[in-house]
């Protein structure tokens, strides 16, 4: 992401509160490269801070990555229970 499109992320990030993805493109948090919209990509991590707290004391942030980037950053033991690649493994919303 060159500056301009980082100034202007940061931007929308502190006046909306929501990523700006569908206007400038989506990055990977983890190895900064730019996202193919092809399944499973792009996918987002929600961040909550202070999660264990009232929604006053929260505060959360949004992150777009490869889902193959996220897990190779996951803990095996983590991995055993990952089941966003594999649709039959997920409960029904
Ligand atoms: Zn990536």
């Amino acid at each position: 992401m060159n500056k301009l499109k980082q100034l202007l992320y940061m931007l929308w990030l502190k006046l909306t509160g929501k990523p700006a993805a569908e206007e400038l493109g989506f990055m990977c948090c983890f190895c900064n490269e730019s996202i193919t919209s092809l399944d499973p990509d792009p996918s987002d991590i929600n961040v909550i801070a202070n999660i264990d707290k009232p929604k006053d004391q929260q505060a959360d942030q949004y992150f777009y990555c490869h889902l193959q980037c996220l897990k190779n950053k996951l803990h095996k033991n983590t991995l055993e229970h990952f089941v966003l690649d594999d649709p039959s493994k997920q409960k029904s919303r």
